[in-house]
Parts: C-alpha cells; structure tokens; sequence
C-alpha cells in the first residue's frame, strides 16, 4: 500500500471517529435551538437550511457533521461550547421556515432543558464557595438561586449550593459553559434523554420526575 492511500485510509478513520462522536452527542450531549419540541417533530420538520444558523449572532448554533447520524447537518448547540445566550429577539426562531423552532417570542419563552447538578462534583457540596452557575445564568436568583446551609458534618465550612429551578430555567446552558470543574458539574437534560446518574451505573434513562425532590436524594438534583 503506498503512502498517500495509508494517509487517506488514516483520514478517513479519522472522519470516521469524529462523526461517530457527532452522532453519539447528537443523542446524548448536543441541545437543538430554541423552539425546538420533542426530537422527533423536529427531525421531521427540518430541512437543513441552516437559516437558524445563520441568524445566531453568537455563532452558538451549528451544524451537526456527521456520514452516519440521521441528524447530520440538522442545527445544534454545545453548551459547554458556546452555550445559547438568550437574545431578547430570539432572532434563530422567526426565520425557520418550517416551524421546527416555533412558539418563542421573548428569552423567558425558551425551554430546551433544564440543568441539573451533581452534588458529587460540584465543588459549592463541598464546601467551597463559588457560584460561578448562579452568577452566569441570565435568569439570576429565578432559575437558579444559592441555598445557604450549616454543614453538619463540618463546624468550619458552610454550604452556597446552587439550586435549580427547573419550571424557570431555560437550559440555555450557560451555567455549563462557565462551570469551572474540567467535567463539568452541572449539565443540561431535557424529556427523554438520558443522564449520567454516576460512573458505576452508567447512562440510563432517567424521567423528569426522578431528576429533583425535596430532599436532594441521589447525585443529581
Ligand atoms: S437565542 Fe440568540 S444566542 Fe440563543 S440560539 Fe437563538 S440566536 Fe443564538
Ligand atoms: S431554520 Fe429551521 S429548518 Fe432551517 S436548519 Fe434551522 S431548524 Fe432546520
Ligand atoms: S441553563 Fe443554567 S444559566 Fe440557563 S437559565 Fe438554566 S440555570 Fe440559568
């Protein structure tokens, strides 16, 4: 085999790799503009025009690349990227020609998630003060707001934990963009995704209503 076609075998491994990753995220990482509904109305109706795209003027929106994903070349977001800035226009919305992103006319209208934090990672339920989430968000003390509490296990440090209001958020992801733990501590999920509840157990469906409650049970809140 000659050089130049083991370069091209390489490259193409290469491409390979990255749109399996794009597809892999496509499912389980990636968020769909604002206006999006559930995944499968907006499969069907996006053409890819890329008008959404376009009309970001934040570049958060791009793309999705990928040979084998059926989401290839339809629009997404990577919060922890370049999260969606909640523009008081909503300007990637009115010009989608289809409807895929339909029904969002102010900020506080966008719902493409809610954030949700891991109480293991997150260094606030440790302790440490830091509030980088809550200070982001563009929504300050209605989407997320600190809850101050005597750790009991600990006389000499108390507890700001960032708590989500998930009826109030927007998932625009910039809480997750800003989070400052390599991993970051808080995420976004939305109706039928999966989340990663902890290493053991993996990636499993989790519904809405086991996400919170009142006594913080489990690693996500
Ligand atoms: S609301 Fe603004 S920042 Fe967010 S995706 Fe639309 S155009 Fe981009
Ligand atoms: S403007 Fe609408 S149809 Fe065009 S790529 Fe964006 S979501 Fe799809
Ligand atoms: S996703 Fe994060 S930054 Fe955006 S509204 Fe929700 S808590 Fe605030």
């Amino acid at each position: 085999m000659s050089l130049s076609t083991i370069a091209k075998v390489l490259a193409g491994a290469a491409v390979g790799a990255q749109a399996l990753a794009y597809a892999f995220n496509a499912g389980e990482e990636l968020l769909r503009p604002p206006g999006a509904r559930s995944e499968e109305d907006f499969q069907a109706r996006c053409v890819r025009c890329g008008k959404c795209i376009e009309a970001c003027p934040h570049e958060s929106i791009f793309a999705i690349q990928s040979f084998v994903s059926p989401s290839a070349g339809t629009p997404a977001i990577d919060a922890r990227a370049k999260a969606c800035r909640m523009c008081h226009d909503v300007p990637c919305v009115p010009v989608c020609p289809t409807g895929a992103l339909r029904d969002v006319e102010v900020p506080e209208d966008i719902d493409m998630g809610w954030a949700v934090i891991d109480r293991e990672t997150c260094i606030s339920f440790k302790g440490l003060r830091c509030e980088v989430c809550y200070r982001a968000c563009p929504l300050i003390d209605e989407a997320i707001t600190i809850d101050y509490r005597i750790n009991e296990n600990d006389p000499l440090h108390s507890v700001f934990a960032p708590i989500i209001n998930e009826e109030t958020c927007t998932g625009c992801g910039l809480c997750v963009e800003r989070c400052i733990t390599d991993e970051p501590a808080i995420r976004i999920v939305r109706e039928g995704w999966p989340i990663h509840e902890n290493e053991e157990e993996g990636w499993v469906p989790t519904p809405r209503e086991n996400l919170s409650g009142p006594s913080g049970e489990g690693v996500w809140q």
